[in-house]
């Protein structure tokens, strides 16, 4: 299905399109910044066009059995297990991380397949005793109808999956705007759906930018839900804007994600999990750790074990399997992390590796940015509070439990936190007070189980969440059946 020469379409009600404008927007390898493609830059008239189609087949999809739903779902996921490795591959030329996590981008779409296919023959309501003799009382998941879900590049098959499959199998059709950066992955896994027999029309994609494109779709009125998964900034104004004409939203946004490593920590333990949630996916996670708060009395220690694992990490193209780090998306990101070294510096942090753009040999092609770690930092500091999206991590010293939870909670995000300790009153003591969506003991900021509830509070999120049986919840409407059986 594949245009010739590279130029992609839009699909709209079972059919391949371009723009109507017919303008299209160019797709670059941020390793190499070989050309990938042409991909449609689409505007209100195609928006327009994919939310019809969507509204025209919501009519019908609604009335196919939930399991029936489900059983699609089960195919995807035989699907995506046949087509992994040639989707890993797409993904690690589109967005440059490495194969292992775009492998295991795939998995988690694999997993949230046959999880969502699973819930085609649940979708579980409840019945109650109502007061009344005779009379029952039920409550009942319905869909909600055409859902907008606009998707970020760091997860280009894990995020659409986890916002379609719920909405799917609850009988919602879907209009997709992927992340610019990252087209082709989306759209192969649209093909591979429908090659799984899901009916025409059920979703629908289309590509392009913030404005013109996101804009179409959060502004529509025939759009019932717009999910939507970026950066804080834009998630306000996506919230603001869909609003107006009282659309639910579903936000996932930033973060700013915390390893507390206390006197008592396991500090081996405490450099591999660091490592990996800083610096994996060359730390662009809405879960990545970008701030380690230490007990003073074990800085030195720590930081005498994680710098010369940080020095010998392997930047390259993430295709090379001896990469562990890839590069950064594009050109905006390198130099908006630069700017943030030269802020840590400024504030008077202590760099203490890295912290320059990357250039040798082939990196210079691509857009790449040396792993980078501060000290000295204070947790006022814009290094210490604001997101970067970045292999740069700052390493605040505390003196105590009660102080390292309150620089961890002191920030406008709350995503994820870990605590490492080995003394039970200390963990049992940080789940109660880290004000956080999600908590690791003894293992790093990342990594989620698709059956639990994934999400954060005060700027990372709006109180929905995604996957886990809540993830159901924003797809869904309850209606509620009072039944009267008392006539004879
Ligand atoms: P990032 O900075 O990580 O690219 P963004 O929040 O800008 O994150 O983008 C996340 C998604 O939101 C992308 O698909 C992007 O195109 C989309 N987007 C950006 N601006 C808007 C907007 N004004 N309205 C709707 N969607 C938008």
């Amino acid at each position: 299905m594949t245009i010739a020469e590279n130029v992609f379409q839009n699909y709209i009600g079972g059919k391949w399109q371009p723009a109507a404008s017919g303008q299209t927007f160019p797709n670059y390898n941020p390793a190499t910044g070989e050309l990938l493609g042409h991909f449609p830059l689409s505007d209100q008239a195609d928006v327009d066009a994919a939310v019809a189609a969507a509204r025209k087949a919501f009519e019908k999809w609604r009335l196919v059995p939930a399991p029936k739903r489900g059983e699609i779902l089960f195919r995807v996921g035989e699907l995506l297990v046949r087509h992994k490795e040639e989707l890993a591959q797409i993904m690690t030329q589109e967005m440059g991380k490495v194969l292992k996590e775009t492998r295991g981008d795939v998995q988690e779409g694999i997993d949230m397949a046959y999880y969502m296919g699973g819930e085609g023959r649940r979708l579980f309501g409840y019945s109650v005793p109502v007061e009344l003799p005779n009379k029952s009382g039920v409550a009942m998941r319905d869909p909600v109808g055409v859902v907008g879900c606009i998707t970020p590049w760091n997860f280009p098959i894990a995020i659409p999956t986890w916002k379609m499959f719920p909405a799917l199998v609850a009988g919602n059709t879907i209009v997709l705007k992927p992340a610019e950066d990252t087209p082709r992955s989306a759209l192969r896994l649209v093909e591979l759906l429908y090659e799984a027999g899901l009916p025409e029309g059920v979703v629908n994609i289309v590509f392009g930018p913030g404005n013109p494109t996101g804009e179409a779709l959060i502004h529509h009125p025939d759009i019932a839900i717009i999910s939507f998964t970026g950066s804080t900034e834009t998630g306000r104004h996506v919230a603001v804007e869909a609003a107006k004409s009282l659309k639910r939203v579903s936000l996932e946004m930033g973060g700013k994600n915390a390893v507390i490593v206390m006197d008592d920590a396991d500090l081996d333990l405490a450099v591999e999990g660091i490592l990996w949630s800083a610096y994996g996916t060359t730390g662009q996670r809405c879960t990545a750790c970008s701030r380690v708060i230490v007990h003073r009395a074990v800085q030195d220690q720590l930081l005498e074990k994680l710098v010369p694992r940080i020095e010998q990490l392997r930047l390259g193209d993430g295709l090379d399997e001896q990469v562990d780090v890839g590069p950064v998306i594009n050109k905006k990101q390198l130099d908006k992390i630069h700017s943030y070294t030269e802020i840590g510096k400024s504030e008077g942090a202590t760099l203490v590796t890295g912290g320059a753009i990357a250039s040798q040999g082939g990196l210079a092609r691509g857009h790449f940015y040396q792993p980078t770690l501060f000290k000295d930092v204070r947790a006022d500091m814009r290094i210490a509070q604001e997101e970067i999206f970045g292999p740069t991590l700052s390493v605040i010293a505390v003196d105590s439990l009660e102080e390292a939870i309150e620089v961890n909670n002191n920030t406008k995000y709350g995503l994820s936190s870990a605590i490492y300790s080995q003394n039970i009153n200390r963990v049992q003591q940080a789940m109660r007070d880290l004000t956080t969506g999600i908590i690791y003991v003894n293992s790093g900021t990342t990594g989620a189980e698709i059956q639990l509830p994934f999400g954060g509070v005060r700027g990372t999120g709006n109180g929905h969440r995604e996957a886990g049986l809540a993830g159901l919840d924003v797809f869904t409407e309850w209606k509620v059946v009072y039944t009267d059986y008392s006539g004879k």
